[in-house]
């Protein structure tokens, strides 16, 4: 499998490259493009996130508790005294880096059916749903940044699944498979969570027709925004 390095640099290129194309061609504003890539290295990461004591396991369980705890803070800044907040905030974070990262490894199997296509589809319609109800986002950027955390995702599979094949000794090592998979059909009862998980994420989410909004704010001349113009020029 490819180490946890090359998941978020991959990842951070690929996301930061597609953040920039969204936010010029969209026209959205620039914080955006932040927005999207972040959400690309966390879904570059995010397969990993059920290998106990892993660099991804723990740093994303901290990053997970860190952006419940800051959303929850802006939301609640007006209603409560900065006593209050750090206390609650505090409070908030060893909830989600401790029992629910302990709780959350008495299920999982690394490699299992976390490390699915039907994972990728739970994650993004989560994302969606997380970004318009939480977060506070446009529906179109929801799921713009649902498209951005499931591209991550699909980056992470598919680099575990060519790390697994050993390009110099030509052979292919028993990890082949494994990575990339539509559901764990050795797990049926943990994929069929992750599905029914999915359909209830799917009634939350915004409006779908709401992407089509994007395509009224494409700049015209949108070539413009992508090469420079000496390049452009007959
Ligand atoms: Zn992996």
């Amino acid at each position: 499998m490819a180490d946890f390095n090359t998941h978020v640099f991959s990842a951070a290129v690929l996301a930061s490259v597609g953040a920039a194309v969204c936010t010029k061609v969209f026209n959205l504003p620039p914080e955006t493009a932040l927005l999207l890539s972040a959400a690309g290295v966390l879904g570059g990461v995010l397969p990993d996130i059920d290998l106990k004591y892993s660099v991804p396991s723990k740093a994303l369980f901290s990053a997970i508790a860190v952006f419940i705890c800051l959303t929850w803070l802006l939301a609640n800044i007006a209603r409560y005294s900065v006593l209050e907040l750090s206390v609650a905030t505090a409070a908030i974070y060893c909830f989600f880096r401790y029992p629910i990262w302990a709780l959350f490894h008495q299920f999982t199997v690394h490699r299992g059916a976390l490390h699915s296509l039907a994972a990728l589809l739970m994650f993004g319609l989560i994302s969606a749903v997380v970004g318009f109800h939480w977060m506070g986002l446009s529906e179109a950027l929801s799921w713009l940044l649902a498209l951005f955390v499931s591209m991550g995702f699909a980056l992470h599979l598919i680099l575990d699944e060519i790390y697994s094949v050993d390009f110099m000794g030509a052979r292919i090592k028993r990890s082949f498979g494994t990575a990339l998979k539509v559901i764990d059909s050795e797990r049926l009862p943990a994929s069929c969570v992750i599905l029914f998980i999915s359909l209830v994420a799917w009634f939350w989410t915004p409006d779908a027709d709401s992407v089509l909004e994007l395509g009224r704010n494409v700049q015209p001349d949108w070539k413009t925004v992508l090469l420079p113009h000496y390049l452009l020029k007959p």
